[in-house]
């Protein structure tokens, strides 16, 4: 189990942001028991300072912290260049969906509400770093046979070169940090346009049409899965 979660000899760096003394000494001693290492920050500006010093393999981020927000520290993470790719897991108090949708949107690839249970809070660690590992330091996203490099913007399929218009870009990246995974309509449009723009439902649709036809060439397989009364997802396999 552990032989995979090494990235280059070394055990997977977790940076844990959590100002409750109980919640990050328990995530310490049961990732370290996993085979990881554990550095901690008690706030968001903290977190901050020390991933501009060492860039963790992940940070597992409470949404409510002292001096700066989750959300903020997230915000920032995926401002900065270095860190565009950096995997975080938001860790919400509540569990409404609209926080779900929300840690999301402003970057965070994964999410888990409080109270969480510690396998499956591992179980999400572990998924996110094998994903991960496709995706290099400088920021290329993979998946299958698609490679998108978030600095030049250019996206390749088999080695061809594909040309996507700016929102077909964004919404095929939002589905390469997220693959497998399947979002509705509107968590696309959150993620994708945005919450405050008001966008229909089926402007989605319009968009998907047209990534299938710059992204699927003659004889490739279709990687978008269309999830009848779902929504849509990056995926290899048929339905
Ligand atoms: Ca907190």
């Amino acid at each position: 189990m552990m032989a995979d979660m090494t990235l280059g000899g070394a055990k997977p760096l977790v940076l844990v942001v959590e100002d409750e003394a109980a919640i990050a000494t328990m995530l310490r001693y049961n990732l370290e028991k996993q085979g990881f290492r554990v550095e901690e920050a008690g706030d968001g500006q903290e977190a901050l300072d020390m991933i501009s010093e060492t860039v963790p393999d992940l940070v597992l981020l409470d949404w409510m912290l002292p001096t700066l927000s989750g959300i903020e520290v997230c915000r920032q993470i995926r401002r900065r260049q270095e860190t565009r790719t950096l995997p975080v897991i938001m860790v919400t108090a509540r569990a409404e969906d609209q926080d779900s949708v929300r840690a999301l949107n402003i970057g965070a690839d994964d999410y888990v509400s409080k109270p969480f249970s510690m396998e499956g809070l591992l179980a999400r660690v572990r998924a996110l770093l094998r994903r991960s590992g496709a995706v290099s330091a400088k920021g290329v996203l993979e998946f299958h046979d698609l490679a998108m490099d978030l600095a030049t913007h250019r996206v390749q399929r088999n080695g061809r070169s594909l040309h996507l218009g700016p929102t077909e870009f964004r919404l095929l990246a939002f589905f390469m940090r997220h693959p497998r995974r399947v979002f509705t309509r509107e968590e696309v449009l959150d993620g994708v346009w945005g919450r405050d723009i008001h966008v229909e439902p089926r402007t989605v649709d319009v968009h998907i049409r047209r990534l299938r036809k710059a992204i699927n060439g003659e004889g490739e397989i279709d990687v978008v899965r269309t999830v009848r009364a779902a929504g849509y997802a990056l995926d290899t396999e048929a339905v």
